[in-house]
């Protein structure tokens, strides 16, 4: 994950070793090739620049400490600043309701339909909880299909209502039987698109206005780099989603996406997904995330 930039990030630590003390001169050029690494890894210019700024204050601001060496020093600075850019700490779901509905949202292909599949055996094995899958997507019958597959694998029921066009009577119908069925998390998959259109965006938005979920979580294909950064614009200007997953950090992806939604969105990462298979859902810890990419 993140090979080029960790890679790249390294190389620029490396133009300080050797050197005495942090200087002007040895900051501008370390965080020039930081800049550009940034970039590279699909972060747009405006916030790699902010970010280099702000790396290059506080160097140029530290006391001389003769226990660390320039180069250890600014690996703990951009270390710090990457968790920063991340959003620090982890935020975890809301699900405290009883049922607690989550409304999961995001393009075609996206990875929504394995991330719920993924969040419910989650929520199943690890926090205890009686999950009920929901198939709302009216355009795709296969959608319900590949949902009940996914279901029976965790030993997680399916509502679906394969005659009924109406995405917003699917939801209301799948929480009342939730309700008199004592499950306590109820998952709606809803139907996505190959690109933002006003269609999608106002039949997810009538299902929240609907079902008033406690977390609506925007799935994002972390390879699509800016464009998952403005697809999640979108959406948040839409749906004021509760937070971020994303997903196919396993596939070939730059970094772009994970180090800017939270900034340009200001929403946390909730989840990644790393993989096909079910049990591979992982909690978002910015700091972690912030040690992998440093190596
Ligand atoms: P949806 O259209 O948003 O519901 O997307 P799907 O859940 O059907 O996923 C689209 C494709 O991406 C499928 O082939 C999935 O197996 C695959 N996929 C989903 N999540 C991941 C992931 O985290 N890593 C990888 N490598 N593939 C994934």
């Amino acid at each position: 994950m993140f090979e080029s930039l960790s890679e790249r990030l390294e190389s620029a630590f490396k133009q300080l070793k050797g050197e005495g003390r942090i200087s002007e001169i040895n900051v501008a050029t370390t965080v020039k090739e930081i800049r550009r690494a940034l970039v590279d890894a699909d972060v747009n210019y405006k916030i790699a620049k902010e970010f280099t700024d702000k790396v290059k204050d506080k160097a140029l601001g530290e006391k001389v400490i003769t226990a660390i060496s320039p180069s250890q020093l600014m690996v703990k600075i951009v270390k710090d600043e990457l968790a920063e850019l991340m959003g620090n700490t982890e935020v975890e779901l809301d699900i405290k309701a009883n049922p607690t509905v989550i409304l999961i949202a995001g393009l075609q292909g996206s990875g929504k339909t394995t991330f719920s599949g993924k969040l419910a055996n989650f929520l199943k094995t690890q926090k205890n909880k009686k999950p009920l899958l929901v198939a709302a997507d009216i355009y795709r019958p296969a959608a319900i299909d590949q949902l009940k597959v996914l279901g029976g694998q965790i030993g997680v029921e399916v509502y679906s209502e394969p005659e009924n066009k109406n995405a917003v009577q699917i939801a209301e119908n799948a929480i009342k039987q939730a309700k008199a069925q004592g499950y306590n998390i109820v998952i709606i998959d809803t139907a996505g698109r190959l690109a933002v259109d006003e269609v999608m965006m106002t039949e997810v938005a009538n299902v929240k206005a609907a079902v008033q979920p406690q977390e609506i979580l925007f799935v994002v294909d972390s390879m699509t780099g800016q464009d998952a950064v403005n697809t999640a614009k979108a959406f948040n200007d839409r749906l004021d989603f509760t937070g971020v997953v994303l997903t196919k950090l396993d596939g070939d992806t730059r970094g772009g996406a994970a180090l800017t939604i939270k900034y340009t969105v200001n929403k946390p990462i909730k989840f990644v997904s790393m993989g096909e298979k079910l049990d591979t859902l992982d909690v978002f810890y910015p700091e972690r995330m912030a040690q992998r990419i440093l190596g």
